[in-house]
């Protein structure tokens, strides 16, 4: 029986641009040595293109002639064992960190195929490359340059497994199989491209987990806290039978998949405790994490009135107080499924508002998108007269399947790729396509 997947093609597309973003001005940019291909006569000797809109057209500007098209499409060589560092098209603006605060406007430089097109008086620009090449630049711009052989070896293989499986399928009708940002994987070309990752992606070529014969839902996260969160706590339509609660340490401990969130807080073996890299350079093999490891083990302050306007932001709700929150239930890794805020609404009558999701309780108790679900109310004693919430949690991100930080322990363990693969994704196949 053949391995079936969601993406069945050898070539994926990259939301790059999007209508939404609001850009109408981009330039391209490409070294004399790169072979680059398009639809207008003159592009190849061309290293440089000022793209605006006119008319509901494409201006090129920076040819000889100025031309108006409806379609600009541009191609150079995606083959995985010929990339470096930067090669491919430059295009600047791209957006990073769409929608989060820590938005920013970067340039990315892509191989493969840009389409660009026009949607609403918006530029719309989509790369369409080879998943290999594709796969290598998304596990740079998730780790840092010092990582682990193995730990790259392994972030390579889950985000192979995530692409292929296209479980999600967020924008399959917008016209590309996923976008550029963290809403599917962090993807900025070659620009990060490391020596290090290249050579995994290379060197893991075509290297799948299965079950049932179909390539696996990858999920991925930072840092689970200690125990790996199952599916269904987060997300709707489970379960699934390999994205399991788990201790993410060297042995299963009883009490598994109780909500105890002391015994998590007070467990140390993890692989992701930040007790194991005290002595080592984090950022430099995890990229985008803080020094101090706080995410591990955390505490966290928001004032009341930071959750009240989030509270309208979020739900329309306008209120004058809260008074309580309730903990209604919880995952196996403590992270909260849903809870109730207790207040006073609008008109003075008391009132109760349900909070739901792991991603919607994140969202309500921070200003820049809390850690996790995995908390408890330190000051619940004093919080009716408090004008503030404290906040006590474990783990950074969602916790289901691979947990970055527990890889990376057990890849400084000395503990190989495919044995890393095998405890978070338990009775998984692992086989090259
Ligand atoms: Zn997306
Ligand atoms: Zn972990």
């Amino acid at each position: 029986m053949p391995i079936s997947s969601g993406l069945n093609n050898d070539h994926i597309r990259v939301g790059i641009v999007l209508p939404e973003d609001n850009i109408q001005n981009v330039s391209l940019s490409w070294s004399p040595e790169l072979k680059v291909t398009g639809n207008l006569s003159g592009i190849e000797t061309t290293q440089n293109l000022e793209l605006s809109i006119k008319s509901g057209l494409i201006r090129v500007g920076g040819m000889s002639v100025v031309k108006d098209v409806a379609e600009l499409t541009l191609s150079s060589s995606d083959a995985v064992e010929l990339l470096t560092t930067k090669s491919g098209i430059r295009l600047e603006p791209v957006i990073a960190g769409r929608g989060f605060h820590w938005e920013k406007m970067i340039a990315v430089d892509l191989p493969g195929e840009l389409s660009i097109t026009v949607e609403n008086d918006q530029f719309k620009i989509i790369n369409t490359l080879d998943i290999e090449a594709y796969v290598a630049c998304v596990a740079t711009s998730e780790m840092g340059a010092e990582a682990p052989a193995d730990l790259l070896a392994a972030q390579t293989v889950v985000a192979r497994c995530w692409s292929l499986a296209l479980a999600e399928a967020k924008h399959v009708a917008e016209g590309f199989d996923v976008c550029n940002d963290d809403c599917c994987q962090r993807y900025q070309g070659t620009s990060f491209l490391t020596p290090h990752s290249l050579k995994a992606a290379v060197e893991t070529q075509g290297e799948v987990l299965i079950y049932d014969n179909r390539i696996i839902d990858a999920r991925y996260s930072k840092n689970c806290g200690g125990m790996v969160e199952a599916y269904e706590t987060v997300w709707d339509g489970g379960p699934v039978p390999y994205l399991i609660p788990l201790w993410d340490g060297p042995e299963q401990l009883p009490g598994q998949a109780v909500d105890d969130f002391e015994a998590l807080w007070n467990y140390e073996d993890a692989y992701c405790s930040s007790k194991r890299f005290q002595t080592v350079n984090l950022a430099g093999m995890l990229g985008n994490v803080d020094e101090s490891g706080s995410y591990s083990r955390w505490e966290q302050r928001i004032s009341k009135a930071a959750i009240l306007e989030n509270l309208k932001k979020y739900s329309g709700v306008i209120w004058q107080h809260i008074h309580g929150i309730r903990i209604m239930e919880r995952g196996p890794s403590a992270r909260i499924k849903y809870l109730f805020l207790d207040g006073i609404d609008e008109s003075g009558q008391t009132a109760e508002q349900l909070v739901k999701s792991e991603y919607g309780i994140r969202q309500m108790f921070s200003d820049s998108f809390l850690y996790s679900s995995a908390f408890v109310i330190k000051n619940a004693q004093s919080l009716k007269d408090d004008d503030h919430v404290i906040l006590r949690g474990v783990g950074w991100g969602h916790g289901v399947g691979l947990c970055q930080m527990g890889a990376l322990g057990m890849a400084l363990d000395k503990i190989d790729y495919k044995a890393i693969l095998a405890h978070y994704y338990p009775g998984t196949t692992f086989t090259t396509l």
